[in-house]
């Protein structure tokens, strides 16, 4: 039927971005996909709802905790659970159509359904087949499960069942103290939930810097949320709409059980490429199930490629973002290329966690000598200001050179906070060039100089 240079399948965040980079450079494009919207895990059942309730709940807390502090008094505001839905609707509606908007502005064919790859050069989609030069398979990934604990999306939920509780649980238990087990955590947290993490491991947030992961911990049980570390999960049954867990402590072998209303399975997500039909076009799959590219993210037959979370990295939106761009970039002739050195991580938490680059562990064991600029929020006059003293900036440089390595915030905006770390590592910055920049006084990027500041010869308000 319809010939185009590019088809993507999938309009998440890297193929939807793809598809608009490629249709700027001039290629003819369309994007299948199964969902009635676009935008993918991201805008539909990802990052955005869920910084929605992020963005109602912390409001809900600074209104309980901070108000009166400020002289604001009256009574503290409610929960309205249907309404805070509606509004975490609207928000996903109003980012998925500005996606369909975008498609018709840059001329961007969707065709709706879900698409199968009969031979190279062809997408099929219901009986309709569709011929490209390029395909690109941008179908990301779904959440991972774990055996012995049967997801019903009512009782025991992924995160996608969580966005969509039809009432708050008294009590929630969440499986994996991971980004998204905790984002959600927190949610119901503020929400009233008594939320109890069970983690595999001996910490939260595996591979992150373990100083930070450690204040993270504590931060988050002051808030209310209690850990059970090292707990193996052996399996779930539910009953009368109620779960009960047993678990293993790894380090005694005992045997435990808890209950809870709600269980939340957030063990990680893994590639989704069911239906694609890879198998019978010999497309190599790690032993992840990740759709396996070379540095171009060409997969080993001919004229089809792979990006985001259904090939390796981390499974995270800017980072299939970016590689979209450079693929488009590639297929039109450029020289796209991703940093894979200098994506940053979030996590949308109250305080925010952010990092880039190495971890203090990761130095240690390269051998790197290396120095540390610490700088706590308590010294920053702004987030005293606005009761977000708790966290700190930590900038990792090269011992002998001065050049950023690595940066680990936790505290207020963190998130936005480390880009200004992400572009002086684009430009192989020394702790002292940020030093050195005027910071405009006060903001919290005043933590980031500082942090810097204490590289060299010492911050000025520790
Ligand atoms: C609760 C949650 C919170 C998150 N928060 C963040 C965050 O704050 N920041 C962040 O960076 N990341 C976050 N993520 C991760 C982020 O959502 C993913 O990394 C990102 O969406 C991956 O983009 P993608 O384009 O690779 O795939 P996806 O967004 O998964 O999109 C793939 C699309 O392909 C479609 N598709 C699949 N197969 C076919 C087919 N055969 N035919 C047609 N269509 C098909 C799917 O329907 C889907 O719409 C979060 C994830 C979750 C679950």
């Amino acid at each position: 039927m319809s010939a185009y240079d590019l088809i993507v399948i999938g309009a998440g965040p890297g193929g939807y971005v793809c598809a608009i980079r490629a249709a700027q450079l001039g290629l003819k494009v369309a994007v299948v996909e199964g969902r009635d919207t676009l935008g993918g895990t991201c805008l539909n059942v990802g990052c955005i709802p869920s910084k929605a309730l992020l963005h109602a709940t912390h409001s809900l807390h600074a209104a309980q905790h901070t108000f009166a502090k400020m002289g604001l008094t009256g009574p503290a505001p409610g929960v309205d659970w249907p309404t805070m839905q509606a509004y975490k609707d609207d928000v996903i509606g109003q980012n998925t159509t500005g996606i369909a908007f975008l498609f018709k502005k840059n001329k961007i064919t969707w065709i709706k359904g879900w698409a199968q790859i009969p031979a190279p050069g062809q997408v099929k989609v219901a009986d309709d087949v569709h011929t490209a030069r390029h395909i690109v398979i941008a179908t990301g990934s779904e959440p991972a499960g774990l055996p012995g604990v049967p997801v019903d999306e009512t009782t025991i939920v992924t995160s996608t069942g969580a966005l969509t509780l039809t009432k708050i649980p008294a009590e929630l238990a969440i499986i994996g103290a991971g980004v998204i087990g905790l984002e959600l955590g927190s949610v119901f947290a503020r929400l009233g939930s008594r939320v109890t993490v069970l983690e595999y491991l001996d910490a939260i947030t595996p591979g992150m810097d373990a100083e930070v992961a450690r204040n993270f911990q504590r931060i988050l049980a002051k808030q209310g949320l209690t850990f059970i570390l090292g707990a193996a999960v052996q399996g779930a049954t539910v009953a009368d709409g109620r779960a009960t867990l047993t678990y293993t402590l790894r380090k005694t072998g005992a045997e435990q059980t808890m209950s809870a209303d709600t269980v939340l399975v957030a063990t990680g997500r893994r590639p989704f490429t069911a239906g694609l039909g890879l198998d019978a076009l010999g497309v190599t799959l790690s032993p992840r199930g990740q759709i396996v590219t070379d540095a171009y993210y060409a997969t080993n037959i001919q004229g089809i490629f792979a990006i985001g979370d259904a090939i390796a990295g981390p499974m995270l939106a800017h980072k299939a973002e970016d590689e979209g761009i450079a693929l488009a970039e590639i297929l039109a002739g450029q020289h796209g290329h991703v940093n894979y050195a200098t994506i940053p991580g979030v996590i949308y938490t109250s305080p925010e966690v952010a990092t880039v680059g190495q971890t203090e562990e990761q130095l240690k064991t390269a051998g790197h000598a290396y120095k540390v600029g610490r700088f706590s929020f308590m010294g920053n006059a702004r987030a005293k200001a606005n009761f977000a003293g708790e966290g700190f900036v930590k900038i990792l440089a090269d011992k002998a050179t001065d050049r950023i390595l690595g940066a680990h915030i936790i505290g207020p905006a963190a998130g936005d906070l480390i880009h200004e770390i992400c572009v002086a590592m684009e430009f192989g910055a020394a702790a002292e060039d940020l030093a050195r920049t005027c910071h405009a006084h006060p903001t919290y990027s005043e933590a980031v100089r500082e942090a810097a500041l204490a590289c060299g010869d010492g911050a000025i308000h520790a």
